[in-house]
């Protein structure tokens, strides 16, 4: 076995206890080369916690020069279904993808079997390959048996609810099973008619045999095995019997020779049974090493699988990936970089105490990373037509816009510039208070990119509505001109009429209105933001009909947009507004 190749980025990453917990067992040689996992269930789509998680599991393997399994934790075959798992193998792939493109990350190499354990230089189509815990069923079988044979496991036939009733409190001790006593000649007869389909599904169980007083209610007698006649999206039919979480995990990674087993808080008093159960079968060391964490919760969303398939089935949203949804790929519809996420875990850090993360946190997060990446255009969401009756119809001037102004690498591009232009509704004020610096009548404003405006008639309907301005362009303040160095004190966004494009524009926001939806015991659903999805008709500069596969675009004073990627067409162009660029949010509430 090589020796661990601790990269680079060790330098950089931030230490937190796990970590030094794993330089301290390097350091310690008890391990020569660090192994972690990730494991989630395919039961639904993953979200902004596990992306916690997988950044963390992952980032510890690339940082150590050690690797990481990705392993379906597929062992309740009711709830599983393949296209979780596929949508699992994209999100992990997509999330931590980039990390071989620094090429100090994470390499994919292949096991024995020629699967991928480690992800890395993923490309499209060749997503990570992960483990199944489905795979372990005939060893995960064995070991049972092994423990029913060394007196430690026994089959047991109270039903759910009378094993409820004995079970006992964490202040008093539960009673015994008087199936306890079995056997292990009966216990390995009854365990094979278990797998063979004798039994109807809860007619027994497995359990382990440890000590019914225990103060930790998780060692008293806890059950392993459970009788499940059900398809699996994997193994099918073959199985009717199906290992519990506290069996299958300690073993899966035991099999795998996963050196440190990193997990949510709320396995803590999980963590004697997967000592004692990896000890009853007495198997080699080093044995893996269960350490918790804090799971990420996050304001203004619901993050349990359970929750997010209640707004998906109840169509509260559009789908998992819904640009609204904490999920990974909901964040990733939306236009939220991997990077962001990936700055965004390490920004929260890893502690062993659970709280509430401020959503402001993640939004500051995803800015300061479009900022960096974004090409800048001109955009109006709600147009309003201005006639600049100096400039004769039909002539066309083209100006100069940056494209990136935190990098001139990008350069700059032409922007048409004539004699009907849209500027945005909000941007115009017929009487305006003193310290209103955009348009107003009589008033000027700079277009920019081009020139200073005057605002000289303004065109209503019948009803009083202004349906248009008539002004006149200051061409000579045009950068270049003999007048361009004339200040006014707002500048504005705006397109022109005859070269825009229509485009549908989403602006997103918090999916709820409440940063903690379930508080006391709040149905969700009863707060959900109902502007959180507002749809309007724009006119978009000609740039933005051919945009550049995955850029990111800042519609000036506007916020961070991008084509989103179901919806989008070039003949009907649909962008979806990642976030704004300040937070709105406060001012928003304060007028409701
Ligand atoms: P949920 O409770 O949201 O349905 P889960 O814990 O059931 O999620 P799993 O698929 O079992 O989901 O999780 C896979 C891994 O991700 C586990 O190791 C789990 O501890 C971790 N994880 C899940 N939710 C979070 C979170 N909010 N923050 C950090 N890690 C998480
Ligand atoms: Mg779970």
């Amino acid at each position: 076995m090589s020796e661990p190749v601790p990269n680079a980025a060790a330098a950089t990453e931030p230490s937190d206890f796990i970590r030094d917990i794993v330089a301290a067992d390097i350091a310690s040689g008890k391990h020569t080369r660090i192994h972690t996992r990730f494991p989630p269930e395919p039961n639904g789509y993953l979200h902004i916690g596990h992306a916690k998680s997988i950044c963390l599991n992952f980032g510890i393997a690339r940082q150590f020069g050690g690797i990481c399994n990705l392993r379906m934790d597929d062992t309740n075959p009711t709830k599983e279904d393949t296209e979780y798992v596929d949508s699992i193998r994209m999100d992990v792939d997509w999330l931590i993808g980039g990390w071989a493109d620094d090429k100090l990350g994470l390499k994919r190499v292949g096991d024995d079997d020629g699967r991928a354990v480690v992800a890395g230089d993923a490309e499209p189509g060749n997503a990570l390959e992960p483990f199944y815990a489905s795979d372990y069923s005939e060893r995960l079988y064995a070991s049972a048996v092994r423990l029913i044979e060394s007196g430690k496991a026994f089959v047991c036939d109270l039903s759910a609810e009378q094993m409820n009733e004995v079970r006992g409190t964490p202040t008093s001790p539960g009673k015994d099973s008087p199936f306890r006593g079995r056997s292990i000649a009966e216990n390995l007869d009854l365990f094979a008619r278990m797998r063979a389909g004798e039994f109807q599904d809860g007619a027994r169980t497995l359990r382990a045999k440890i000590d019914m007083a225990s103060p930790n209610v998780h060692l008293r007698d806890p059950a392993l095995y459970r009788i499940r006649h059900a398809e699996h999206h994997r193994t099918g039919a073959k199985w009717c019997i199906y290992p519990m979480y506290d069996f299958a995990h300690p073993l899966s990674d035991q099999f795998e020779g996963i050196t440190h087993s990193v997990c949510t808080l709320e396995f803590e008093v999980h963590r004697p049974l997967y000592d004692w159960l990896l000890a009853a079968l007495d198997l080699p060391a080093p044995l893996p090493r269960q350490i918790e964490f804090a799971r990420l919760n996050l304001g203004y969303t619901v993050m349990s699988k359970r929750k997010l398939l209640q707004l998906v089935e109840e169509k509260l949203v559009t789908g998992w990936d819904d640009p609204r949804m904490p999920t990974i790929s909901g964040l990733r519809r939306r236009g939220v970089p991997a990077q962001a996420l990936r700055t965004f875990a390490t920004a929260i850090g890893v502690t062993k105490f659970n709280g509430l993360t401020d959503v402001a946190v993640l939004e500051h997060v995803v800015r300061t990373e479009l900022n960096t990446v974004a090409l800048r255009r001109l955009a109006v969401l709600s147009p309003l037509k201005v006639v600049l009756t100096n400039i004769p119809a039909g002539e066309v001037i083209e100006v100069e816009a940056v494209e990136n102004p935190g990098d001139p690498a990008a350069g700059t591009r032409k922007v048409p510039f004539t004699r009907e232009v849209y500027i945005d509704r909000d941007d115009f004020m017929e009487v305006a208070p003193p310290k209103y610096f955009r348009l107003r009548p009589g008033g000027e404003v700079r277009l920019k990119y081009a020139c200073i405006i005057r605002c000289d008639e303004v065109v209503k309907d019948a009803a009083g509505e202004v349906v248009e301005l008539r002004g006149t362009a200051l061409l000579d303040t045009r950068s270049g001109g003999p007048d361009a160095g004339r200040k006014v004190k707002g500048t504005i966004h705006w397109v022109s009429a005859s070269h825009a494009i229509d485009a549908e524009v989403r602006l997103y926001d918090r999916l709820f209105t409440e940063e903690l939806p379930e508080k006391d015991g709040r149905d969700f659903r009863t707060v959900l933001n109902p502007r959180s999805c507002v749809v309007v008709q724009a006119k978009l500069e000609p740039a933005l009909a051919r945009t550049i596969p995955d850029a990111r675009y800042q519609f000036e004073r506007l916020g961070y947009f991008w084509p989103d990627p179901k919806d989008s067409t070039p003949d009907r162009p649909v962008f979806a507004r990642t976030i704004s660029l300040k937070d709105a949010w406060a001012k928003e509430t304060a007028k409701a």
